[in-house]
């Protein structure tokens, strides 16, 4: 693992050498206090000192709507849409959102490997960013620190004047290779950030909590504030459900195929023919969005289905914290479970 010096200065000398090199995805201003990646046309539009952007980069490997084939009735024949081959490198890039990829290849790669996911993911570069968290991040939490750099080809830390840049694979070396701006430096140490915001149990611990409150209260609760507009769902790294829909042109011959992202958070996630709706009530579907980030996955994978990026609470519409419905659930399992069980058993906090 080799550390480079990347002066501030010479930022977008390198930027500008990246753009030879493929698409390249940034951070962006976006009204007054929101973030978007979008592509990199100018160096002064890209913000690399950013808490979080409003859309992760899932939004490039599984669009918020895509066509999937077309079909003709006149010779009962489909077409695939064309794979996507085009190089893409994404720059300045959280740990969080880079795990938050790693676990949608996971999500894609099973059973059926879905081929429009992974072959956006195939031609992927990524250049992560250090961070510093804000009152809404708890990545920490769910075991992903500031300066984790798995996924990443290179990563930048932020000094006072410029940035340590390590170079983490062949493809990373491959893009700092030549460029006379980078310095060589000794191996630095990237200092831990800390977390204000955190869930007061080990994330391992958390599958046990959840076998213990499917019937709590707090979902009721919750559920009273909550106004079922889907914005948490939508704005999850990883949240990957979708709708697959026909459309059919107004000849009646030919038509195409449609997803589109849906939200379990929303009233017809659930339904089903026949009028019924497995999830009617806001409670369950509450419930159901939590569990599924930290129990149904995590007892597969071993690991909580929640980067901890904080945006779920941030861009609620009705102030809806996450980490405050799992401390919740967390002391209610301890009152309930714990203390009757063993009085010795203390917290894990951090
Ligand atoms: S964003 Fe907030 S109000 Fe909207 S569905 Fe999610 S928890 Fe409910
Ligand atoms: S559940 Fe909330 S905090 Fe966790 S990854 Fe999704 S948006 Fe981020």
């Amino acid at each position: 693992m080799k550390t480079l010096y990347l002066p501030q200065i010479k930022i977008g000398a390198f930027l500008s050498h990246l753009t030879n090199m493929g698409i390249v995805y940034a951070p962006h201003k976006k009204g007054d206090a929101s973030f978007t990646f979008e592509t990199v046309k100018s160096m002064k539009d890209v913000i690399l000192d950013y808490p979080r952007t409003l859309n992760s980069i899932k939004k490039y490997f599984l669009p918020p709507k895509e066509q999937l084939m077309s079909f003709s009735m006149e010779d009962y024949s489909i077409t695939q849409n064309e794979l996507y081959k085009s190089e893409i490198i994404f720059f300045g890039v959280h740990s969080y959102d880079m795990q938050a990829v790693m676990k949608l290849d996971y999500n894609f790669s099973q059973g059926n490997p879905e081929r429009n996911y992974l072959s956006r993911r195939e031609n992927s570069t990524f250049i992560g960013i250090s961070f510093t968290p804000d009152e809404y991040h708890f990545s920490r939490s769910v075991g992903i620190t500031v300066e984790e750099t798995d996924g990443f080809d290179l990563f930048l830390d932020r000094t006072n004047d410029g940035y340590n840049v390590t170079v983490l694979t062949d493809r990373g070396a491959d893009l700092v290779n030549n460029q006379s701006y980078f310095m060589e430096t000794a191996t630095c140490e990237i200092p831990n950030q800390q977390f204000h915001n955190k869930i007061k149990y080990n994330y391992n611990r958390l599958p046990e909590v959840f076998d213990q409150v499917w019937n709590s209260p707090v979902w009721d609760q919750v559920a009273a504030k909550c106004v079922g507009c889907g914005t948490c769902n939508l704005v999850c790294p990883t949240c990957y459900c979708f709708n697959v829909d026909d459309e059919v042109d107004l000849d009646l011959k030919n038509g195409s195929r449609q997803r589109t992202w849906d939200g379990c958070m929303l009233n017809n996630f659930a339904a089903v023919a026949g009028g019924e709706n497995f999830r009617k009530s806001l409670a369950e579907r509450q419930r159901h969005r939590i569990y599924r980030k930290f129990k149904y996955i995590t007892d597969v994978t071993g690991e909580p289905w929640c980067v901890g990026c904080g945006r779920c609470t941030a861009y609620c519409t009705a102030d809806i914290s996450i980490v405050d419905i799992v401390n919740r659930l967390s002391e209610e399992y301890e009152q309930n479970h714990l203390q009757k069980q063993s009085p010795h058993i203390l917290h894990e906090f951090e």
